[in-house]
């Protein structure tokens, strides 16, 4: 028997098909005799239709919000009809739903006269999501037979007041947790937990953040001690590469801690990049499981961090990127060129992927998205403008049609002949680099391409990666507690 915290997404939890999945995966888990408790996120799409009702009403479209709500309605609705026999069970959670989304309607009501949702107001509307599906789910469970009890996690998960990225504060949301759900669950109570969603020292609605329902589910794990988090999603696990890509992706047994912070950065979205953070300190391992292919063992991730032969696990590839490139004369030996410019992209509201500086001081890169290029390279400009003036500098320029591979692995750390291996295999296939950067946590490798070598370079690493998971398949890397 083990005590797990499962997590259903969206998708998961998208349609009547999809909750009766879900529901037999739970009761699976119970008849094996384990503690289970279940976070989920609002059905697939909901989200984003409230965040649209949220600026529909600050623009005074009551029309448009009105038909909003009428289609979360119908949508929760229809699972109802479909998944749940009794009547007055039925009845009972047409109700519970109709009058949470009376309280959503009220809600744009008031955006509407305000003309203006705040990011408070904006959390309190995108909440409905989890609140509708955990509680037709939870509905669903009963009338399975199962003892299932829907929860709101703004209960336990006390979070910061940033809304829309709030992040817990850790000591109130753990003894919460522990005093009042852990002996629920020991009772033999599987709680149905919203995802996303936390609150205030005192009692306003938080968001943890799009796709803040992995953060949540990693939250209750750690704080109820689990054996295990799976995270149940539409994929079969984490990937070698994308197979849109290479078709020859292929699931991976075992990623470390370490390396699937790196492909949550660097464009595989499987996971939100804050998942680990509450697990690794208590080395609860994570398990990515398919929903609708649940006989797979899905990828774990946990600590052991392990040099195989070829020590690169996934390459992955960024697309809608922009290398800006500060180069000149006058910069040899002038401090404060780099961290003026990277502050003005920050003012220009860009985050910064990927950096890259020789040590001739002549000039360095750095990448940010495509649709932030331009006005990041007016904010530097604007910025050095003195030194452009002196000649110190020369322009700042600009390249479009560039992508960031990055190729992950931890085994790489003290193994020499990674970065030579990478760097040879392209060099033999003709594909040039335009920028280098390796991270000192030396778990992975980041470069920039053009455009019109990503496939092929992707290609060409992605066998490293084959030859990795075929070495973890064969080695057990994947089996489970
Ligand atoms: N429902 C939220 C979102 O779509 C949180 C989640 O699903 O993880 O972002
Ligand atoms: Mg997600």
């Amino acid at each position: 028997m083990a005590r797990l915290t499962m997590k259903f997404g969206g998708t998961s939890v998208g349609s009547s098909a999809a909750i009766r999945q879900v529901a037999a995966i739970i009761g699976d888990h119970l008849a094996q005799g384990h503690e289970l408790a279940i976070v989920v996120s609002a059905m697939a799409g909901v989200t984003d239709m409230l965040l649209e009702s949220a600026s529909a009403a600050a623009a005074g479209g009551k029309n448009r919000y009105v038909a909003i709500n009428a289609a979360i309605a119908e949508k929760h609705h229809a699972v109802i009809d479909a998944l749940i026999a009794s009547e007055t069970a039925r009845e009972a959670t047409h109700y519970l739903v109709d009058e949470l989304l009376q309280g959503q309607l009220e809600l744009c009501e008031a955006v509407r006269i305000l003309g203006e949702a705040t990011p408070r107001i904006a959390d309190a509307l995108v909440s409905y999501g989890e609140r509708l599906s955990s509680r037709v789910i939870t509905a669903v469970l009963a009338a399975d037979g199962l003892r299932a009890q829907q929860v709101d996690s703004s209960e336990f998960v006390v979070t910061d007041n940033v809304f829309q990225n709030a992040d817990p504060l850790w000591d109130e949301t753990e003894s919460r947790i522990v005093d009042r759900l852990l002996p629920e669950i020991e009772n033999g109570v599987t709680p149905i937990i919203t995802g996303f969603i936390g609150a205030t020292p005192d009692g306003t609605l938080t968001t943890l953040g799009r796709g803040g329902s992995d953060f949540s589910a990693a939250i209750f794990a750690a704080c109820l001690d689990s054996d295990e988090l799976v995270i149940w999603t539409d994929v079969d696990g984490v990937m070698t590469t994308d197979p849109r890509l290479d078709e020859r992706a292929r699931v991976l047994p075992y990623v470390s801690y370490q390396e699937i912070g790196e492909l949550a950065f660097y464009g595989a979205k499987v996971l939100h990049p804050k998942t680990v953070q509450p697990i690794i300190s208590r080395d609860i391992p994570l398990r990515v499981r398919n929903t609708f292919n649940p006989t797979l063992a899905g990828t774990v991730v946990g600590s052991r961090a392990h040099a195989s032969e070829t020590v690169i696990k996934a390459v992955t590839g960024i697309r809608d990127v922009s290398m800006l490139t500060v180069s000149g004369p006058g910069m040899l030996g002038v401090p404060g060129i780099a961290g003026r410019t990277f502050l003005a992209t920050a003012n220009a509201g860009a985050s910064i992927l990927m950096i890259s500086q020789a040590s001739s001081e002549q000039s360095f890169c750095f990448t940010v998205v495509d649709l932030l290029a331009q006005s990041v390279k007016e904010a530097v400009e604007a910025e050095l403008r003195r030194e452009i003036l002196h000649n110190d500098i020369d322009s700042v320029d600009v390249l479009s049609d560039i992508v960031i591979i990055t190729v992950v692995g931890s085994g790489m750390r003290g193994t020499p002949g990674v970065a030579g291996r990478v760097f040879s295999l392209l060099g033999d296939h003709r594909i040039n680099v335009l920028a280098i950067a390796q991270g000192s946590s030396e778990c992975s490798i980041s470069f920039i391409v053009a455009e019109a070598d990503l496939e092929r370079a992707v290609g060409e690493l992605h066998t490293l990666a084959l030859e990795t998971a075929e070495n973890d398949r064969v080695n057990g890397m994947a089996s489970p507690y």
